[in-house]
């Protein structure tokens, strides 16, 4: 390197000296100089260069070769030659100047901002014959000062409340949306606590955000309350940051308030109106369901005596009656029990949607037996029926209890396809603090489809079939376990056979 770089060399070898002269001093002086940091060089008074350190070379660009007995103008942007003129008129007059800050060209064109000392250089006789100069790359630091005055300008210039504090809680900057927002001018907080700020009831809220700021943790949209100045409260989303000095420590904190009181007022508008709507709603359903349970209670009566007297028709007077009227009785008969039926489904709805729902601990196994004693058509496929004990206890309501399994039985025995002899199984398994109760079947499966449709009302999949129904029976089912707080599924494959579950809390 050093062969290539003839001048280099040659500089090395013979220091910086602006006064020839003799002596250990100067020579310190020279080595000094030639160790600068900064850019030292001297002029004389026409303005050209007479000497260069290696800090000057590093600035500028030129070489002590390049830049010796060249005029100081090639250093100064064209912009900036009247500048120079002054300079040197005050120099001629003796005067220093002292961190003058300016602009300079360097080799490659390019501007560096510079910050100049500028002192007047005397002979022996006390005569000025130049000037020596100091330049100071102080690019870095100006640009560091825009840097500072944009953010400042854009934080002065910000909607949002944007305050700092250290890690003692002492407000240090507060731009002017905190004050719009908090009515307390800069200098009323800074330097105070920022509980200041703070409700009573909001204070442990700041001890854990100052705990998570000090792990250098950042908090985000943090939902709170700030107080005024004039002691009301403003509803604030907080956002805060850690501050940390350049070896990473935590120092501070930055907030940034956003006045949210908008969105809560909206928002607590609109849980006021689903509430009422809510309450309406459920008014609306709690009055159908009073109609549709008074409308069926009331038909009850005029059915029964239509069955009755179609059933003594048919036992009494069949012999009067020709083949075609006996037919007529008999559906009339059928007809009367289908609707009895449906009525019968639907009380039983209106029951479990309305009365008191008691809940205890149940014995599942009593409440099958119970079951499959007082339902005819279940006692007569009793021995279709398999139960693996042991079963354990559930917390329910018994007459809901049995609702759910009287309908599951009965459809498990019913949805059978004709000639296959039904198989049920009940089983129950416990999963932590609740109890899953399977009833499975060998029956006619339901599709995907038709597993997403059968809990609802009136949604029966096979409805011209042989199987008779209303369609109300898993309705039933699924308000039972909803109001015992449950929950409940089914898993089938078509052609195969279902799984019902019911899953109720374990009896304590
Ligand atoms: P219903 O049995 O009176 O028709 P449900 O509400 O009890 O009414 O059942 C609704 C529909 O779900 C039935 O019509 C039937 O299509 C289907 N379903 C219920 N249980 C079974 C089952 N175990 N196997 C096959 N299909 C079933």
């Amino acid at each position: 390197m050093r062969s290539s770089d003839g001048v280099k060399a040659q500089n090395q070898d013979k220091p910086f000296n602006p006064h020839p002269g003799s002596g250990d001093s100067d020579q310190l002086l020279a080595a000094i100089v030639e160790s600068s940091d900064d850019a030292i060089l001297s002029k004389d008074l026409n303005g050209t260069i007479t000497s260069w350190n290696k800090g000057a070379e590093r600035l500028f660009g030129y070489s002590a070769n390049e830049a010796i007995n060249q005029p100081v103008h090639m250093l100064i942007p064209p912009d900036r030659y009247g500048e120079e003129a002054e300079i040197l008129e005050r120099v001629r007059q003796g005067d220093r100047l002292d961190h003058y800050e300016t602009v300079r060209k360097r080799k490659d064109g390019s501007l560096v901002e510079v910050a100049l000392t500028v002192s007047p250089i005397r002979d022996a006789q006390g005569r000025i014959i130049g000037a020596s100069k100091v330049a100071r790359d102080i690019s870095d630091r100006k640009s560091a000062e825009r840097a500072r005055r944009l953010l400042s300008a854009i934080v002065e210039s910000s909607d949002d409340a944007i305050a700092s504090k250290d890690l003692n809680g002492i407000l240090t900057s507060w731009n002017a949306g905190a004050e719009r927002l908090l009515g307390y001018k800069a200098s009323e907080v800074i330097g105070k606590h920022v509980t200041l700020l703070i409700p009573d009831d909001r204070l442990h809220e700041e001890a854990e955000i100052m705990a998570r700021i000090g792990r250098g943790e950042r908090l985000e949209h943090f939902h709170t309350m700030r107080r005024r100045k004039d002691g009301s409260l403003v509803d604030v989303s907080l956002t805060v940051s850690p501050i940390k000095d350049e070896s990473g420590k935590v120092i501070g904190a930055s907030k940034i308030l956003r006045d949210i009181t908008e969105n809560v007022r909206m928002q607590e508008k609109l849980e006021r109106l689903v509430a009422e709507r809510t309450a309406q709603l459920s008014d609306m359903v709690a009055e159908l369901e009073a109609f549709s349970y008074s409308v069926a209670h009331d038909m009850r009566a005029p059915l029964r005596a239509m069955t009755s007297y179609a059933s003594i028709l048919q036992e009494d007077y069949t012999a009067q009656l020709p083949p075609a009227a006996q037919d007529f009785v008999r559906r009339i008969g059928n007809a009367s029990q289908r609707l009895d039926a449906l009525i019968t489904d639907v009380l039983n709805y209106s029951k479990i949607s309305r009365s008191e729902m008691e809940l205890g601990n149940v014995d599942i196994a009593n409440t099958l037996r119970e079951i499959l004693e007082s339902y005819p058509d279940l006692l007569k496929h009793a021995s279709h029926i398999t139960i693996a004990f042991p079963l354990p206890g559930v917390i329910a309501n018994r007459a809901a209890l049995t609702q759910c399994f009287s309908n599951l039985l009965t459809n498990a025995i019913k949805f059978v396809p004709a000639g296959r002899t039904p198989q049920v199984r009940v089983s129950a398994e416990r999963n932590g603090e609740w109890v899953r109760i399977w009833v499975a079947d060998n029956g006619i499966g339901i599709s995907e489809e038709g597993r997403k449709r059968i809990f609802t009302m009136f949604q029966r999949l096979n409805p011209s079939s042989e199987f008779e129904g209303t369609g109300i029976g898993l309705t039933i089912v699924r308000k039972a376990v909803q109001r015992m707080g449950g929950n409940l599924g089914v898993e089938s494959e078509v052609g195969v056979g279902s799984r019902f579950w019911i899953e109720l809390k374990a009896a304590s």
